[in-house]
């Protein structure tokens, strides 16, 4: 589905000071599409994400926002992933911010990186059949379907728009989704491996890293954010 026209409202759901001064457009799955799935009742719009500073060299692509008009870019309250980035980042001396405030986006922006969640339709903070404690069923007839559709609707198009040098995938949805553009991609390969592909999605043949969403979560005596770390410090480099 394509981004319908900006309105005068569709700012205030982001604001990285400095970095946001325009209306973006706001995503919608249609109607018929949501009949597909039980637990999508209305389409939850999300305001989008703030003008990118070209040229674009690594988007990061996360899972879903975990409520409506929140996530990466809403400085207004804390966002998990965000907090996680920077650390990272911070570690690789990639920024300078002491904290994953409205200056680290700043920086963020400034230094060709951005993101955007995978699915943008489900706004909430557990992703079905996705995470911890994940229900297999809930992911074949609800989680792997909607990430279809909406990379199909959204990510396709944003990816094409941003044209990134590289991409890098935080972790399962991310990844998921973009099986869904890219049938060829591995099924088999885990996020702690760090694999590089090339994705090639409509004319863009960028490299790929598969990474680990980063969190405290223990994996093999590490925690999920220092497989990410290692594999950007290469990545990034
Ligand atoms: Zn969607």
């Amino acid at each position: 589905m394509p981004a319908r026209a900006p309105t005068a409202e569709d700012g205030r759901g982001v604001r990285a000071r400095g970095a946001v001064n325009q209306p973006q457009p706001r995503y919608e799955c249609s109607r018929d599409d949501l009949f597909m799935w039980p637990g999508v009742v209305r389409p939850p719009e999300l305001h989008a994400y703030p003008t990118p500073r070209q040229p674009v060299r690594v988007v990061f692509i996360g899972w879903n926002p975990p409520k409506p008009y929140r996530g990466f870019w809403f400085l207004d309250e804390h966002d998990n992933l965000r907090g996680e980035l920077h650390t990272v980042l911070l570690r690789l001396r990639r920024v300078t911010a002491h904290a994953p405030d409205g200056w680290f986006l700043e920086e963020f922006l400034e230094a060709g990186y951005y993101f955007v969640h995978a699915v943008k339709c489900w706004a909430k903070a557990k992703y079905p059949g996705f995470g911890r404690g994940a229900v297999p069923r809930d992911r074949r007839n609800i989680g792997e379907p909607l990430a279809r559709a909406c990379a199909a609707a959204h990510l396709c198009e944003e990816l094409r728009r941003l044209a990134p040098k590289r991409v890098c995938a935080l972790g399962e949805l991310a990844y998921c989704a973009l099986r869904a553009l890219q049938p060829d991609l591995d099924p088999k390969a885990r996020p702690t491996e760090g694999r590089r592909f090339e994705l090639s999605v409509d004319g863009i043949n960028v490299p790929l890293l598969y990474t680990s969403f980063p969190s405290s979560s223990p994996v093999r005596g590490r925690q999920l954010r220092d497989f990410t770390r290692g594999h950007l410090e290469e990545f990034l480099a």
